[in-house]
């Protein structure tokens, strides 16, 4: 039997989540409704209306293709298809500019559950998310692509790496710049110093959206450039 004092400070933990939840109750981010037991952020009603295509086949697939003769990878694997005005697109805008944080974190868990059933992890040492010039990861307060990378980490067990790749160029800062000038530029965005920790290691690099695939193709440029390792890439959503 709990003694009187532990039975009153549990007894008022508990009111004061019920008058929490009363005063701001957790709705989902997308629709609005009230969250119930088991929920986090989205209603499970969005989470499955979500377009998940994957094919299952890390190797060959729509965002494999992408990286097919340009660099050197293992495999590639992708959450869901990225169209314009859909939910998921709305989803991507609260992660990057609303501080919705923890939807990169919940979006990471749900796919890394079903990569890890497919033993997506099982031959994967370490994962990189894309990195922030420091100037944006100030402004913006957090790293959406790590907060993805939290959610397969929590799934994979496999630890985040996120001192070691960094952006050295800040886009926003490009944009006074010819087009060549750019161009040119993109190659010398993301900089990896040689370390042990990465060395004949096999690096999930992880981003939030993968378009053209150039700036997952120039994070691997860039760790290859010191280490022999293997490298092979996620993306939560892929634009068509
Ligand atoms: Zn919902």
């Amino acid at each position: 039997m709990p003694s009187m004092k532990n039975y009153k400070t549990s007894n008022l933990a508990r009111i004061a989540t019920a008058v929490r939840d009363f005063l701001y109750p957790e709705v989902c981010t997308a629709c609005g409704r009230l969250l119930v037991e088991g929920e986090h952020h989205l209603c499970h009603h969005c989470l499955y209306s979500l377009p998940a295509a994957y094919n299952g086949n890390f190797y060959e697939n729509e965002m494999a293709e992408r990286f097919y003769g340009k660099i050197d990878f293992k495999k590639a694997a992708y959450g869901f298809v990225y169209q314009k005005e859909s939910l998921f697109q709305q989803l991507m805008e609260a992660l990057k500019y609303k501080g919705e944080r923890e939807i990169g974190e919940q979006l990471g868990l749900y796919v890394g559950a079903k990569l890890r059933r497919e033993g997506f992890f099982e031959d994967i040492d370490c994962i990189i998310p894309v990195p922030l010039h420091p100037k944006r990861l100030h402004s913006r307060g957090y790293n959406q692509s790590w907060w993805i990378a939290k959610g397969l980490s929590d799934q994979s067990h496999r630890i985040i790496e996120d001192q070691l790749l960094k952006r050295v160029v800040n886009n926003s800062s490009q944009t006074t710049r010819s087009i060549k000038a750019r161009w040119d530029n993109t190659k010398n965005i993301f900089a990896c110093d040689y370390s042990d920790t990465l060395q004949h290691k096999h690096i999930l690099l992880v981003d939030d959206v993968v378009t053209s695939g150039s700036t997952l193709e120039t994070c691997a440029t860039s760790i290859q450039k010191h280490h022999d390792v293997q490298i092979s890439f996620f993306a939560l959503g892929m634009a068509k």
